[in-house]
Parts: structure tokens; sequence; C-alpha cells
């Protein structure tokens, strides 16, 4: 009696287990997985992050996807590589009569609800120090971000009009400071290294760069805006990008030694410059 007793208690938890399993291990198992890659890579800036994630996509990238510069911009073709859209041709979101600016978003169903989690955080994070207001797409709505796990962290820079995608690839991306930075481009913002002043604070060396990707380190036309330049940017990149050899890429100058590149999410001038933009 005792066996058969001790057979069906038995019986009772393997059931349980079972149906425990087919309704959260898969989710469980996800959110492990995140977590153990997360406090390893919980020390990286959000340039690390960015060029970690982005290291291989030649591998994986097809004719579909678009040409990225600089690391994490998109360009629809090689002939835009110089022009800064944003400068020629206005490319901000517009401003509601309320004094907001109501930008667009759609977030496909690539995400978990913890990763999507993540994304909503980032964009939500802006009300809270911006007029800038990421809401959900409307039937009505021309110009929208589409939020998807393609390959690598990328945008294009400012409003492009009608649809433009903002990846933020499940494996690598999901970071509040790789979301806002991916945002800031979306909303306008370039690298701060590719800054028109940027020769007054860091001295590029081409030297160290890999052949074949010195455009990154192009300067572009930009709007400054009198802001300064922020070495703790979260657009700005760190010592070694792109180097071909473990030497710096960029150095701070006068004084090699200052920080820089190790912004984890926006900086103070980020957010100043972001509501001088848009005139907040
Ligand atoms: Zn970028």
């Amino acid at each position: 009696m005792a066996h058969i007793l001790r057979l069906s208690a038995l019986a009772v938890l393997l059931l349980s287990a079972c149906c425990w399993a087919d309704s959260e291990l898969q989710e469980e198992d996800t959110a492990e997985e995140l977590s153990v890659s997360e406090l390893s890579v919980s020390e990286l800036s959000v340039s690390e992050l960015l060029e970690r994630a982005n290291s291989h996509l030649s591998e994986f990238r097809s004719d579909n996807d678009p040409i990225l510069i600089e690391g994490d911009i998109a360009i629809d073709s090689e002939a835009e590589r110089n022009a800064d859209p944003c400068t020629s041709s206005g490319c901000k979101w517009g401003k509601a009569s309320d004094g907001k600016v109501y930008v667009p978003y759609y977030i496909t169903n690539h995400f978990s609800s913890r990763e999507a989690a993540i994304i909503t955080r980032g964009l939500e994070s802006f009300s809270s120090f911006s007029c800038i207001r990421f809401r959900p797409t409307q039937s009505s709505d021309r110009d929208w971000l589409s939020i998807e796990s393609q390959n690598g962290c990328y945008s294009f820079v400012g409003r492009r009009g009608g649809k433009q995608v903002v990846s933020l690839a499940r494996s690598g991306c999901l970071y509040h400071g790789t979301v806002q930075h991916e945002l800031l481009h979306a909303l306008g913002f370039n690298h701060e290294q590719t800054r028109s002043d940027r020769d007054n604070h860091i001295k590029v060396l081409l030297q160290n760069v890999v052949s074949g990707m010195e455009h990154n380190f192009r300067k572009i036309a930009t709007l400054n805006q009198g802001s300064p330049y922020d070495y703790n940017s979260v657009m700005q990149y760190h010592r070694y990008a792109f180097s071909k050899n473990n030497q710096p890429t960029m150095v701070p100058i006068p004084n090699p030694n200052v920080s820089f590149g190790n912004a984890k999410e926006m900086s103070r001038n980020d957010i100043a410059r972001l509501n001088t933009l848009y005139k907040c």
C-alpha cells in the first residue's frame, strides 16, 4: 500500500512538473540566459556593447539589410555616405500644438515581454527629460519607427519618411543605453566623434584604424547648437573603436588620459542638446 502511495505521489509530482514545464519553462530559460549574459557585460559602455553586437554582421547580412556606416548608422545607398540628411533637408520630427514631439513606434513581435520592457523603458526615459514622446503608432501616422530585431543594432539618422527600421537585435542590443543611443540617431543625432569641431577635442589616429574603416572617422558639418563636445556622450565611441592593432584610434586633447567613451546612458549634455534641437 505504502508502495502504491509513493508511486502515486511520484506521479503527481511528475505531472505537475510537466505542466509547469509546458507553461513556463521556455520563458524562464530565456530569462536566465539573458541575466547571465547581462552580468558578464555589465561593465561595458554603450559604445563597447554596440561594437560587440555588430562585430560579425557582415557574415550574416543579406541584400535586404541596409548599408551600415560608422558601425550602426543605416543608409539606403552609398551616395549618402557624406551627406547628413538632417542638416540638408530637415529631418526633425514635428512638434504638436501642445509643444510635445510625438514619435510613433511599433515594436514587432520579435521580442519576449522582458525584452520589450527594456525597449519601452528606453522609449519612456525621453519623456522624463525632454518634450519627446514616443507613442504607439496609430493608423493615421505617416512616419514611424519600426523597432525590430534585425542583424545588429542600427538606426537611420533622423526622420526618413514612412516606416523606418530601428534594429535592436535580441543578441546584444537590449540594454538601456543602447536603446537610447539608437533612438538618438532616429531623432537626428550623429556620433560625437564626427562633430565638426572634434579636432579640437580628440585626435584621430587613422594609422591604428582597420583598413577600410577610416570612413567611420569622417567629420560631418554637424549642427552643434553651441553644445560642448562631450566625452561622456552616449554617442561617443570608445578609445579603441575600429582599432586594428589594440592601439587607440582616438585620444582626447590636450589631456590624453581623460576618460571618454564610457557612457552607459545619455549624459546631461545629450539631454540638453536634444532639448535645444527640439526647442523643448
Ligand atoms: Zn551609433
